[in-house]
């Protein structure tokens, strides 16, 4: 199945739970906005998107990705998942993600640049502080938001740094910006813990995804005294029972080597990665990691969805027949775009708000986020999943949009 049709599946199942009624369900059905281009680029045609799935609360935003396996299908998921994470974390934006569909570790950093520039130059019209804000996402990064925003300005002939988000602190980026979504996720999973593991002090943890918001994570979950026991990037991982070295695994990451040639650790696979006997499972790297194929193999109580849709439909069937825990990715992984969000308030207001304010009011924003998903698992006494309660309040908040809009009756 599609992931788009996957994802209206879930839907229907989150609005059977609530009594939403189909025909307010029908303005959730489709994307507001499907925007293709070619990019030529060196002889190359690469496909590129941009698409707004709902903007009921405001601007479309989400980020843009650079990755071979980019297609329409996954775009508009990203687009969907951004809608209802944006609802969720109670912030004035609608969702939307973009892809250009080739592979950037194949590209030179010019070519990297000329791809950039080349998708300000197809969607200027679409962009903007009030329409559509994008922001970094898998193989994208500050200097890439920094190409788009440059190559925009040109074309308007105005600054307007509030139309991307995730720059450099020169171009009106947030340092906190960096590992927002590692401390979101560290946030509710440290919630997570207390609520579904005893509190549990050393939990023993398998991290998949050694990226960005992997190794952040990795790292601030050893720092509390965690066993990160094992780790792996696309090519692989490494497993040691006893606990990684996590400050010597980030800098051999960091110097650009694969994680399974680490020496800490005898190499495994990433399918026996998600095997492994472990207390949690954080999912940090792409969709569709556990299907039908491998969920009832997948034996860790809890599991932490920090990149997007690494859980499919059936395995969620799967998992929740289990009662495994799962806290879903438009939770999860929100502090990204919370903090995407502090930027762009700065960036419009031209104020220069103070960093342990905003690190306080990420963490409200997550606590608060984790709240609201339990009241409402506990108010249908744990009978739905951690997912089905999110989406639950994710769609209500952009249902009593559209109706303030008239869209609904
Ligand atoms: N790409 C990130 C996500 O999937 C961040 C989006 C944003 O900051 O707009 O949530």
């Amino acid at each position: 199945m599609s992931i788009v049709l996957e994802n209206l599946e879930r839907l229907k199942e989150a609005a059977k739970l609530e009594n939403i009624s189909d025909e307010h369900m029908l303005v959730l059905q489709n994307p507001a906005q499907v925007s293709y281009a070619e990019l030529s680029v060196g002889g190359r045609q690469l496909p590129a998107w941009r698409i707004i799935y709902n903007r009921a609360l405001g601007p479309g935003k989400g980020g843009i990705r650079f990755h071979p396996e980019v297609s329409e299908d996954e775009v508009q998921s990203l687009a969907f998942w951004m809608s209802l994470k944006n609802s969720l974390a109670d912030i004035p934006y609608g969702g939307a993600k973009g892809g250009v569909k080739f592979n950037p570790k194949d590209s030179s950093p010019e070519e990297l640049e000329e791809i950039s520039r080349a998708y300000a130059r197809a969607f200027s019209d679409k962009l903007g502080q009030d329409k559509d804000i994008p922001a970094p996402d898998v193989y994208t990064n500050g200097q890439i938001m920094s190409y788009i925003l440059d190559e925009f300005e040109k074309i308007k002939g105005a600054h307007e740094p509030g139309m991307i988000t995730g720059k450099p602190i020169e171009l009106g980026g947030i340092a906190l910006r960096g590992d927002a979504t590692a401390q979101g996720g560290y946030l509710v999973t440290k919630e997570m813990i207390k609520k579904f593991l005893s509190g549990k002090s050393s939990a023993k943890i398998a991290v998949q995804g050694y990226g960005n918001a992997g190794l952040f994570m990795a790292e601030k979950l050893a720092a509390d005294g965690h066993l990160i026991v094992a780790a792996s990037d696309s090519k692989g991982g490494v497993y040691n029972e006893n606990g990684l070295d996590v400050a010597a695994l980030s800098a051999w990451k960091n110097s650009g080597k694969s994680i399974y040639e680490f020496a800490g650790g005898k190499a495994i696979s990433n399918s026996e990665l998600l095997e492994l006997s472990v207390d949690i499972l954080v999912l940090a790297a792409l969709e569709n990691q556990i299907t039908e194929e491998n969920a009832a193999r997948v034996v860790a109580p809890c599991i932490v969805e920090l990149a997007n849709g690494p859980i499919n439909l059936v395995a969620d069937r799967i998992l929740a027949e289990k009662k495994t825990v799962v806290v879903p990715d438009i939770l999860a992984n929100s502090g990204g775009v919370i903090v995407s969000y502090f930027e762009w308030a700065q960036n419009r207001t031209g104020q220069i708000l103070d960093e342990d304010y905003l690190k306080n009011l990420l963490d409200k924003k997550m606590q608060s986020g984790w709240q609201r998903v339990i009241a409402k698992f506990e108010e249908k006494s744990g009978k739905i999943t951690l997912r089905q309660a999110a989406y639950i309040i994710a769609i209500k908040r952009i249902l009593a949009a559209e109706k303030y809009r008239g869209r609904i009756k």
